[in-house]
Order: C-alpha cells, then sequence, then structure tokens
C-alpha cells in the first residue's frame, strides 16, 4: 500500500513537472493490480488454475525460452565487449510482458549489478513507466548489446552484428504486444534504418509484426530536459500503452 501510494506521489508529479495543467482521471490509465489474495488459506487448496496463455504460449514458456536463450549466450566472448565487463546484462521483468523496452548497452551500474537500467537513465526509465501507469516489474528491458562498451561508446556495428541475434530471440521469446525502442542504437537496429532518432520517434513501425515506438533515450532526456522533449517522450509512451490495450 505504502508502495502503491509513494508510485502514485512519483506520478503525480511527473507529470506536474511535465506540465500537465490538470489531474483528473482520463489522464491516469488505471495501475494493473494482482488479483486480490485470499486472507487466510482455505482448508482445502483447489486444484492450481491453468496459467493463461497469450499468443499460446503460457508465461512459464515465455520464461523458459528466455532461459533457454540465457543459457547459449553462457559467459559470452564472441565480441570484444566481454574483455572489458564484470556482468553480462541480459534482461529484466515479465518474461510474457506485453510492453519491452530496448536500450543501447549496459552503463557502469548496470555492469556491477547485471541488470539492465539501474542507474540515472534507468531512474529516469522508471518515471517513463511510472508515467503511463505500469512498473518496472510488468514490462520486459532488454539491450542490444549484453556487456558495457568502454566509456559508455556506442556500441560498434560489429559488436551489434554479434550480440543483436540474441535481442531479436528474446523479443521472439517475449513476444510483446508493443516495443518501445530507446534512443538511436537500439532504434536503427531493430528498424535497420539509418534514419536518425529524431525524425523516427514519434510515428509507428514494425518489426516482425509487433509495432515498434522508437522515443528518446532516457540519459538524452536527461540531458536535453525541456518540457518539450518530455512531453515527446510522455506521448510517445501513452501511444505504445494505448497500443498495447488495444491488443491492434
Ligand atoms: N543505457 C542503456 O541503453 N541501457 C542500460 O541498460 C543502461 C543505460
Amino acid at each position: 500500500m505504502a508502495d502503491t501510494r509513494s508510485q502514485v506521489r512519483e506520478w503525480v508529479a511527473y507529470l506536474a513537472e511535465m506540465g500537465v495543467p490538470e489531474l483528473t482521471a482520463q489522464h491516469a490509465p488505471e495501475p494493473r493490480r494482482p488479483a486480490a489474495q485470499p486472507e487466510s488459506k482455505p482448508a482445502q487448496q483447489p486444484a492450481k488454475p491453468p496459467e493463461a496463455a497469450r499468443d499460446g504460449h503460457t508465461p512459464s514458456q515465455h520464461a523458459a525460452g528466455l532461459e533457454l536463450i540465457r543459457g547459449e549466450l553462457g559467459e559470452c566472448k564472441r565480441c570484444k565487449l566481454h574483455a572489458g565487463r564484470k556482468n553480462i546484462v541480459f534482461g529484466v521483468g515479465a518474461p510474457a510482458a506485453d510492453l519491452m523496452f530496448i536500450g543501447e548497452g549496459p552503463g557502469a551500474d548496470e555492469d556491477e549489478r547485471g541488470e539492465p537500467f539501474v542507474g540515472r537513465a534507468g531512474r529516469k526509465l522508471d518515471d517513463m513507466i511510472a508515467s503511463i501507469g505500469l512498473e518496472r516489474s510488468q514490462v520486459y528491458i532488454a539491450n542490444v548489446v549484453k556487456c558495457r562498451p568502454p566509456r559508455n561508446r556506442d556500441p560498434e556495428p560489429d559488436e551489434i552484428e554479434t550480440c543483436s541475434p540474441f535481442l531479436l530471440r528474446q523479443i521472439e521469446a517475449v513476444r510483446p504486444r508493443v516495443i518501445v525502442t530507446l534512443g538511436s542504437p537500439a532504434t536503427k537496429t531493430l528498424l535497420q534504418t539509418t534514419t536518425g532518432i529524431t525524425k523516427l520517434r514519434g510515428n509507428w513501425h514494425e518489426f516482425r509484426g509487433i509495432p515498434v515506438m522508437p522515443t528518446f533515450h532516457p540519459a538524452y532526456l536527461l540531458r536535453a530536459y525541456t518540457k518539450e522533449n518530455r512531453l515527446r517522450v510522455w506521448n510517445d509512451l501513452k501511444a505504445a500503452r494505448q497500443r498495447m490495450e488495444d491488443g491492434t
């Protein structure tokens, strides 16, 4: 409960910062709530209900698919990035998420913890996710490359070529309804384009039948922290959430 309250507070603060003039119910997509738990266990446990399937697969099957890919990645030394890494940063979140975020590659904090988007940009991404009524645990987050590029430079073409097949397989395993690419390297990799993010963001694209909404990377947003950019990102994310709900 305290958690929900602080999330609502954070979200309202985010909207206020965005310059949203009034906060009415229509601005706030209902956060998804876990099903209510019974107060106490019934004497006899009913049979476990079957897992709800999406696209013919249960969440356990999505999870098993991701585990298989992680296993095949192993202690990867396929490209030069392995030399400087502490941890492989595979991905995090709900294996059967409707919404997937894709960044470019781990930074120092992510390398340290082995989890994507846990540093300053990660906290901004959490805010972005909260601004559309979702929690980090409800989406899936991965990067184009799984090891930290030195000095946080952009991943190089040979590194992307070597590592991105694992990302593409992660997408197939999660099979999200909607993908949001964060920044240029992720967008260019997924859409196989050389067009810059400023032109691509805000418009729908497609990857293997999955709608893709490119938006600014949270690190860029922190650098260019204007009201216009914040609104652009928020609009992109709202469109993604809407498309996810529509299921089209
Ligand atoms: N930037 C990214 O693109 N990915 C991360 O995991 C962290 C920062």
